[in-house]
């Protein structure tokens, strides 16, 4: 089995993974987790500096009240307008309205498109950026540009100022109609260069809740030229999407085109973490535990924050939010040294931890 490539896995089976790609195929992106590595050598960003996606570890977080919540555009593009979905050999890409854009970045972005990045039916792994060392299921991105500077996304892509994509982690669970909406088309994008129609939908319906909670960092595209050009937006909370979706977005398509007689699965079209050297990550929300709760009989959310030092022995400050009165009270609440915080009671049933 000399031209073909063995993949060893964690179990230590070996299996035919696929068949190692002819010369000719080489001459693409090459997106396979050992085809990163020889990135570089062609575009020398994808070595360089501020590159993504990264690991969202503890000690790089650190909150800035400044980040607002985004406001969303035009993101209802109504059914009688058609986007136009595409399989571009290393990914699915739908072509977005310039009418939608995003506001409360530092420039106004315009959309231009949203593509997704996903694994294989075999692994649970398939997200660009993790959190604390975990992967999400898939990571679907939609792409903007500066429309305050820039004519359009070609001038703006290599300037550092140029674009902001919005990332939302994909994990398993019930079934997502509105991802189906995408999703539903896979069949007719099966092979490279293959494009359907996709009528209009709220694209708001793709993104998670509570959307005031997210990641915010300088880094750079995922993929070949790798600019580093990228203001990223990462959702704190994943959206969730059932199993059978996630097969099909592993399954449905081919990096090759349809008459090609050597088919390649378009799977692992996500790269690795990258190295994160003397960089933040900025957050939007205080780092810590999610309860669920009633307090004083209404419906509320309540977010606890472990406090290290706070005077002098652990601490959990307690911000909920009543969603009928939709008002924000603070209350804190000292806990003794290795007590769980979700033991703390005061007027506040912290009985169910949501996330
Ligand atoms: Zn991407």
């Amino acid at each position: 089995a000399t031209d073909a490539l063995l993949f060893k896995e964690v179990t230590g089976n070996i299996i035919v993974l696929e068949k190692k790609p002819s010369n000719q195929r080489l001459k693409g992106l090459n997106l396979r987790p050992d085809g990163e590595k020889a990135w570089p050598k062609k575009y020398p960003f994808c070595g360089g500096v501020f590159q993504s996606p990264i690991d969202f570890r503890k000690d790089i977080l650190q909150y800035d009240s400044n980040l607002l919540p985004l406001e969303f555009i035009g993101y209802n593009v109504p059914s009688t307008d058609q986007f136009t979905l595409i399989n571009n050999g290393h990914s699915v890409k739908m072509y977005l309205s310039p009418t939608m854009s995003v506001r409360n970045l530092p420039f106004e972005y315009t959309a231009s498109q949203l593509h997704l990045h996903w694994g294989n039916r075999n692994k649970s792994e398939g997200s660009e950026h993790t959190v604390s060392g975990k992967h999400f299921a898939a990571e679907l991105h939609i792409v903007h540009y500066n429309s305050e500077k820039y004519p359009d996304i070609a001038a703006a892509m290599d300037k550092a100022d140029g674009l902001a994509v919005l990332a939302v982690l994909l994990e398993i669970g019930p079934f997502n109609p509105s991802y189906e909406k995408i999703f539903r088309h896979f069949w007719n994008v099966k092979y490279k260069d293959q494009k359907v129609l996709v009528p209009g939908f709220n694209i708001h319906e793709l993104l998670p809740d509570r959307l005031h909670e997210y990641y915010r960092y300088e880094g750079s595209l995922t993929t070949p030229p790798c600019y580093p050009s990228v203001l990223w937006t990462v959702f704190r909370h994943p959206v969730k999407i059932s199993q059978e979706q996630l097969l099909a977005l592993e399954t449905a398509m081919y990096c090759t085109e349809s008459d090609d007689p050597e088919p390649l699965e378009m799977v692992d079209n996500f790269r690795n973490v990258q190295e994160f050297h003397e960089r933040l990550v900025f957050v939007s929300f205080h780092e810590g535990e999610l309860y669920e709760c009633s307090c004083a009989k209404k419906q509320c959310t309540v977010i606890c924050v472990n406090v290290k030092n706070w005077n002098s022995s652990p601490a959990a400050l307690c911000h909920y939010k009543t969603i009928k009165e939709k008002k924000e009270n603070y209350r804190s609440a000292k806990t003794n040294p290795g007590q769980n915080i979700s033991e703390i009671k005061d007027d506040l049933d912290l009985s169910s931890k949501v996330g």
